[in-house]
């Protein structure tokens, strides 16, 4: 046997031994994933189905995902019906038992959320992808520990054994959440009562955290493209309204609002929704420094 054989043996062991034992967690959204990461420590491996500049309503369904699934002793969606189009159908082709709806390794990260714009009735019947209530709570900070608790939940099912490591970690996350929404409370309070457009109702649970106020949006409902008619109305109330920015994410086109900033004057900013949306959000504490940043420097 060469060396270079006994070096790739030696470090195949390595990797199983590694990898023994962990905990193999498939969230749909990357930002489940850096949660589960933080509670789970080194006792899990985390992949998320979407990437965080992917439109989380709509992801294309790959074989990859499912053989990840296929694999899972836990998987994290953010539920209601943020991902109704995709991670059922991906979750049921993959067979595992362990990870179905009301099995030990399926956690809905939702539960427990105070949900926002829950409408009177459930109606798919104009286009709307928001027929539970708007899904996008986890860009509350403080939906970040409820996320938080539910994934350690499930952790603790199919992990029992480690439950008090587990339970240190999500106390070592809430601790942090604390201590960086005061430092975002304090960047964002002079911009209290900005008037803002936003392309998609993604920022509903963020407006409400930080006293914000979203007057509208380009599209005429959650899922539908701005129409001219629209377009029109949006123009109408930058004017009225002194609006400053129009926020938008990275997996819209700009076109419509740049004829809003070219007849208004409105900035235009492109958040990120999701970690990984840009190279430098790494995790979910990240998300929020990034978008504090961009948007207190354009409402300035
Ligand atoms: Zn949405």
């Amino acid at each position: 046997m060469t060396k270079k054989s006994i070096s790739f043996l030696l470090l195949l062991c390595i990797y199983s031994f590694v990898n023994a034992g962990t905990i193999k967690i498939v969230t749909t959204t990357t930002d489940m994933k850096s949660i589960a990461e933080l509670v789970g420590g080194n006792k899990v491996s985390v992949s998320s189905i979407a990437t965080g500049y992917q439109n989380p309503h709509f992801v294309d369904p790959k074989p990859s995902y499912i053989i990840s699934l296929t694999k899972a002793d836990l998987f994290v969606t953010v539920g209601l019906d943020l991902e109704t189009g995709w991670s059922p159908q991906l979750l049921s082709s993959s067979r595992n038992t362990k990870i179905q709806k009301g099995a030990p390794g399926y956690v809905d990260a939702s539960a427990g959320v105070n949900l926002l714009q829950v409408p009177s009735a459930a109606n798919r019947a104009e286009g709307d992808i928001h027929i539970f209530g708007n899904p996008h709570y986890w860009l509350d900070p403080l939906n970040g520990k409820i996320i938080a608790r539910n994934i350690a939940n499930g952790l603790e099912r199919v992990d029992p054994g480690n439950k008090s490591f587990y339970e240190t970690n999500l106390q070592t996350f809430f601790s942090r959440i604390d201590i960086k929404m005061k430092e975002w409370q304090t960047k964002m309070a002079p911009y209290k009562g900005s008037k803002i457009i936003a392309y998609h109702n993604e920022w509903v649970y963020f407006e409400t955290r930080f006293s914000l106020q979203i007057v509208d949006f380009m599209e005429p409902k959650p899922g539908i493209p701005p129409t001219p008619s629209q377009l029109v109305k949006v123009i109408k109330e930058v004017k009225s309204n002194n609006v400053k920015v129009i926020i938008s994410s990275p997996y819209f086109t700009t076109s419509s609002s740049d004829v809003v900033a070219k007849q208004t004057g409105v900035k235009e900013l492109t958040m990120a929704t999701s970690v990984g949306a840009f190279d430098s959000i790494k995790d979910y504490f990240s998300l929020f420094d990034y978008n504090i940043d961009q948007l207190t420097t354009a409402l300035r």
